[in-house]
């Protein structure tokens, strides 16, 4: 079924709520609060006089006074600056914020951006929060809010299940888009914990989900992407042209290739990964495979009694999930995760240190949970889903004091109920809760990869949890279990509006950075801050890694427009030296 016109993210929190939304800031005369390196304010100006010509006035937003600042809230992102942020707010903030209409657009900023050597950072939404939202790392570049205006979704292909979307197309739209045509019968999606970001710039960053398609990455299909110098390119089957297509519209118009969200690889080098996590290209549009209705679903909570139990937990859970008995991406939440989406600190204890295990019992107690509680599911017909559940349960039901629970049997219990829905692909919002831990909560993701054994988790678990304690913060975290390892995903909480705080969550994640480096363990995706430090941990033979992004960063974007600093890749032009990220 193909949607030539598409939608102009209509649906729930996404697009179109931000579409609408007059952008603050200075009209384009506005002095930037902070100009872009190496350029004058004359320059400046011209620059934006310029890229107005191209967007529309409407579409420039130059951020000259605190108040485009002020909005600190998921529902309400920031397009300018990191809401979570470590340092002072004002130092990860654009210059202006620029929205393209369409691929033209991109084209026509990206050709100026070159002209004017002024960087540009673009993101789709901007809720990549706890890793920086839609700040930039290099302070006054140009941000790029490809979500305002190119939200459709382009196609949804029932036969082949696969979609293709724009920036703009958060997770609760495409959810939202399946449901108002009847399509989730047929069709499911796979969500983050938040489902108010977009599918490109989630999975173009390697973020998972929970469904048995939680690996976004591993599950997107062909991409269209303007390349630093301005060039429309698109990926595998995408790069053969669709017989139906007249050669004489311009590339963006020509309908894709039909293998185009069927095959990933196409024919050649395959080029995709490099425009993950990267600065060499800004994407337009993207596949992605849904997973079909599978005819059956059950969820679960397993809970564990004691802290100690992490150990046999996991030696559990390696063996049933590399042979996937656990078809999904499951999760092993720390109480204190659960916790803290059914309330914050102060509803549990009167302490400012860091809760105690007497007090951790207490609240397992209260709220009838484990110290540990892991959450799963079974998909298919019933009787597939039996086996696979009696398998699950007399395997993990061997740990002492452990108990099995369906969302049946605890209306209640918040998390459970969330959970139920996204492990079928139901985005929410309601995991953003446990932000609020502290007053004025703020997160940083510290997110090693970690073996599924009992060994390295907790040997992770116990570095993590003494460096929060020591700095004074409590442990958040979850397992969450790939195909073959864990993203150990320890939620540092604190207090944004408190320097003190900011200081102490800083050291913990530069602290923690460096101590998992020494065991070799690494971390997936970091936030804007601590780019640099894990890009240096990834040093195998002279840092072989980044002498080849580097090469490769400065042969496609030679004037260094793009993102410069993602990721810890500097072009040329810049001294990272320059670009340290003091503690505050
Ligand atoms: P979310 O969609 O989850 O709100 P963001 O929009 O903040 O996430 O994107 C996260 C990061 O991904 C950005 O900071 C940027 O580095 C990259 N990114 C997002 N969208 C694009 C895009 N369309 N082209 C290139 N990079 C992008």
């Amino acid at each position: 079924m193909k949607q030539p016109d598409g939608l102009q993210g209509e649906n729930g929190i996404g697009p179109s709520s931000e579409a609408f939304r007059a952008p603050e800031g200075g009209g384009i005369n506005a002095r930037p609060l902070t100009l872009p390196p190496n350029t004058t304010l004359a320059k400046f100006g011209e620059y934006i006089a310029r890229v107005a010509d191209i967007v529309g006035q409407e579409n420039v937003t130059v951020i000259s006074s605190d108040a485009e600042l002020q909005h600190d809230d998921y529902l309400d992102p920031s397009k300018a600056h990191d809401m979570f942020h470590i340092t002072p707010k004002e130092y990860f903030v654009s210059s202006a914020v620029v929205a393209p209409r369409n691929v033209p657009d991109v084209q026509g900023i990206i050709r100026l951006c070159n002209e004017f050597e002024i960087p540009i950072w673009p993101f789709s939404i901007g809720r990549n929060v706890g890793y920086g939202g839609s700040a930039p790392r290099v302070p006054g570049s140009i941000g790029l809010d490809m979500g305002r205006n190119m939200g459709k979704v382009l196609e949804v292909n029932t036969e082949g299940a696969f979609a293709v979307v724009e920036p703009g197309v958060t997770f609760m739209d495409l959810h939202n888009y399946l449901v108002e045509r009847n399509l989730r019968d047929q069709l499911w999606i796979d969500t983050p914990d938040l489902g108010g970001g977009s599918i490109i710039g989630n999975t173009i960053e390697r973020g998972v989900g929970y469904t048995p398609y939680g690996d976004h990455w591993m599950m997107h299909c062909g991409m269209e992407v303007v390349l630093p110098d301005g060039t429309l390119w698109r990926s595998g089957m995408g790069g053969l042209p669709n017989p139906k297509a007249n050669p004489k519209d311009p590339p963006h118009e020509q309908p894709w290739n039909e293998t185009f969200g069927l095959f990933n690889y196409g024919f050649g080098p395959y080029n995709d990964g490099i425009f993950t996590q990267a600065s060499l290209g800004i994407v337009v549009k993207m596949g992605l495979w849904l997973m079909v209705n599978p005819g059956g679903y059950q969820s679960y909570m397993i809970t564990f009694s004691k802290d100690k139990d992490l150990h046999q937990i996991l030696e559990i859970i390696r063996p049933l999930r590399v042979s996937m008995v656990l078809q999904n991406v499951p999760t092993l939440r720390h109480i204190l995760l659960d916790a803290a989406v059914m309330g914050n600190k102060k509803d549990y204890s009167s302490s400012d240190k860091p809760l105690t295990d007497e007090e951790l019992d207490a609240i397992a107690a209260k709220l009838n949970i484990g110290r540990w509680n892991f959450y799963g599911a079974v998909y298919g017909p019933k009787p597939v889903r039996d086996v696979l559940l009696s398998v699950i349960k007399q395997s993990f039901l061997q740990v002492p004091g452990s108990k099995y629970y369906e969302p049946n049997d605890m209306p209640d219990n918040l998390v459970l109920q969330v959970r139920d829905g996204t492990l079928q692909g139901i985005p929410t919002t309601t995991e953003l809760n446990w932000v609020s831990w502290l007053p004025n909560g703020a997160h940083l993701f510290f997110s090693p990869i970690s073996k599924v054994s009992g060994d390295d988790g907790v040997a992770q678990y116990e570095l993590s949890r003494k460096r929060c304690e020591e700095a004074g913060l409590d442990f958040i975290g979850t397992f969450v279990v790939g195909m073959r390892e864990m993203h150990h995903i320890v939620c540092i909480v604190f207090n944004r509006k408190d320097p003190e705080s900011r200081r102490k969550a800083h050291w913990v994640i530069t602290t923690l950075i460096a101590d998992a480096a020494e065991r070799g363990w690494g971390e997936y995706r970091t936030h804007l801050a601590v780019m640099d430090q894990i890009a240096n941990t990834y040093s195998f033979n002279d840092n072989a890694q980044m002498r080849l992004n580097e090469k490769i960063k400065n042969a496609l974007d030679p004037k260094g427009i793009i993102s410069p600093g993602k990721n810890g890749v500097w072009p040329k032009q810049y001294n990272a030296e320059d670009y340290k990220v003091p503690m505050h």
